[in-house]
């Protein structure tokens, strides 16, 4: 059996009568949009994390895209993000019309290097938009003091963070706001497309409900500043309620598959993922490294698993951020990462039979390079 870095069929048959059972619910609501599921799922959602407000929109891009509109961020502003991340959170900037800035990352845990942060700010900078990648808090408080210092927001990429911890407090209560996309393969996937954005800031909820609806207030129907239709789908939003319940097993499920991942190649030349000091790592993806990077993706394909690299190219080496004036050898460890990681096969329902077949091809893999 071909094995991937991820796989939802097995999850699906575990939980087939409930997610056919949401769907039923919402075909006899007698409402297919903006109705009780994603009302439902936004309270849920929003309770959580532990704050007030959670808007439901089509995806993770525009739950950035609408999260930083809301906060203020349009054309003639800087975002300071990183490049070592999945190209959406880059487009997302890109689509308000601000400007993305790149600092470069931390070689041990491949996160936000915050130490380059206040260097980049100008007096351009509006929003700090740290990613929580693949599955770990970027260090917030440095980031909190710089945004009260030089008076900026702070939007949280937490697409790959569901329930991240970070001394305890959940990825998203920090900032000002913060995005999540519900893209199948994260942590809390949908069976399609689907996002968030949570704020405590009520102004910024007023602004997020108009943008995800035409610019539209859906009470009063006025409409000043025209803006596309972002909603969530009710179906998706009642899937994704019934998995909200089940997150923190995925979550202990994921940490499990990580720690058999240690105890399995802990003692090989593979580097394994650091988890940061305070922080609790969900691992959405499990990500290693190794010079030999391509050479072992290549001969693990005979053994019949086919892995996958986040990321194989820095956002800024790509053709449509040429534009941005980063040239290569701009963010030298976020490029050489790139060369280097790759990622094993994780997501909850993988079984111990599969996991066991990837750590001895990979071991196998290992002593013969
Ligand atoms: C998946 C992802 C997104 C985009 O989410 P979509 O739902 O696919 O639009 C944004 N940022 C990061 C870090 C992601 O991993």
């Amino acid at each position: 059996m071909t094995t991937r870095v991820w796989d939802y069929l097995t999850e699906y048959q575990a939980e087939r009568t409930d997610l056919l059972d949401a769907v039923e619910t919402v075909f006899n609501s007698g409402q297919l949009v903006l109705g009780a599921s994603v009302r439902g799922f936004e309270s849920e959602f929003a309770a959580y994390h532990g704050v007030s407000h959670c808007v439901g929109v089509d995806n993770g891009t525009n739950a950035i895209k609408l999260g930083l509109q809301a906060l203020g961020v349009g054309p003639g502003d800087e975002v300071i993000t990183v490049s070592n991340t999945a190209a959406p959170t880059v487009v997302a900037i890109d689509g308000t019309g601000a400007t993305p800035v790149f600092v470069d990352v931390r070689e041990d845990d491949f996160l936000m290097d915050t130490s380059q942060v206040e260097a980049a700010i100008t007096e351009r900078t509006k929003c700090l938009l740290p990613v929580h990648l693949y599955g770990q808090c970027v260090n917030m408080a440095p980031l909190k003091e710089l945004a009260a210092k030089h008076g900026l927001s702070i939007l949280e990429d937490c697409a790959q963070a569901h329930g991240a911890k970070q001394d305890g407090v959940i990825a998203g209560s920090t900032g000002d706001a913060a995005a999540f996309s519900f893209y199948p393969t994260k942590v809390l996937g949908a069976y399609g497309d689907g996002g968030a954005t949570i704020t405590s800031d009520e102004a910024v909820d007023h602004k997020l409900r108009r943008l995800r609806y035409y610019g539209m207030d859906t009470t009063y129907y006025t409409l000043e500043t025209p803006a596309h239709n972002s909603r969530l789908d009710e179906v998706q939003a009642e899937i994704l309620r019934r998995k909200l319940k089940r997150l923190d097993t995925y979550i202990a499920g994921r940490q499990a598959i990580a720690q058999r991942y240690v105890d399995g190649l802990g003692d090989t030349e593979l580097k394994l993922p650091q988890t940061v000091p305070g922080n609790s790592h969900v691992y959405y993806v499990y990500v290693v490294r190794h010079p030999q990077r391509d050479e072992i993706i290549e001969r693990l394909k005979a053994y019949d698993i086919h892995l996958n690299i986040s990321y194989p190219w820095p956002v800024h080496t790509m053709t449509g951020f040429a534009k941005l004036g980063y040239v290569e050898g701009s963010l030298p460890v976020t490029e050489r990462l790139a060369k280097e990681i790759f990622s094993l096969p994780m997501y909850p329902a993988l079984s111990p039979d599969l996991q066991d077949k990837v750590i001895h091809a990979v071991r196998e893999v290992l002593s013969t390079l």
